[in-house]
């Protein structure tokens, strides 16, 4: 397991402004790179160009078979990269894994990122989106559209902890009231340092779960 002070967040890499879209440029959101990185690492991914196309590129399309089997096709050349599409989903999402990914904020639209608005009748999920929903059920995942406003903001952040202290294995140890209030309290101790110190310092916690949760305490504790 990666000991991490703060969650990881992985995000398409248009939004935290990398130059990698289909025309060579970002679509940065500021939700993203000046709210949620205060508090979250941010882990940028672009599918398409780990697949191996290039900036600028043709844009590709999703096209659905007669059983629903789904294909990623180049518009202008008909290039079939499904393929090299689930070369990287067998690996990407095990990287995601191993690095304790504890959240997604994902391209609305996106042939390949999309969260539920790929374009589509009725709209559905970028290609590697499904991939990593249908890997990670469980993580929070949402589109830049669903961070617009601050109360969008601290629901996601708060999964976004939630799932963090969960993969540090530290909610899934406490009894069910003390797992309450640190639900209940998230969003307000993420706010400030010393109020998510002393919710820390004040859970009961399984005996050999201890070392894990003081280590997360040195981590956040002033070095003297
Ligand atoms: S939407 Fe996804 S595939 Fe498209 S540029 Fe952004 S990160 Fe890359």
């Amino acid at each position: 397991m990666v000991l991490r002070l703060k969650p990881l967040v992985a995000t398409s890499a248009c939004l935290v402004g990398e130059l990698v879209r289909f025309d060579g440029g970002h679509r940065r959101s500021d939700p993203l790179t000046q709210h949620l990185n205060q508090r979250c690492d941010l882990l940028p991914y672009c599918p398409e160009v780990e697949m191996g196309m290039p900036v600028p590129r043709e844009t590709i399309r999703i096209e659905l078979a007669d059983d629903g089997t789904p294909s990623l096709l180049g518009n202008r050349s008909e290039t079939d990269f499904t393929p090299a599409l689930h070369l990287l989903v067998a690996t990407k999402l095990e990287a995601f894994a191993t690095a304790d990914v504890a959240g997604f904020v994902v391209k609305a639209r996106s042939p390949s990122c999309a969260l539920g608005s790929y374009p589509l009748e009725p709209a559905i999920d970028g290609l590697f989106t499904a991939a990593i929903r249908n890997r990670f059920p469980h993580l929070p995942m949402v589109d830049e559209t669903a961070l617009a406003s601050k109360e969008q903001l601290l629901d996601f952040e708060s999964e976004v902890f939630i799932a963090h202290f969960r993969a540090q294995a530290l909610l899934d140890t406490l009894p069910d009231a003390p797992r309450a209030r640190l639900k209940q309290a998230l969003p307000d101790c993420m706010a400030s340092r010393q109020a998510l110190l002393d919710l820390l310092h004040s859970l009961p916690l399984d005996p050999e779960n201890r070392p894990l949760l003081d280590s997360l305490l040195h981590r956040l504790e002033p070095q003297s």
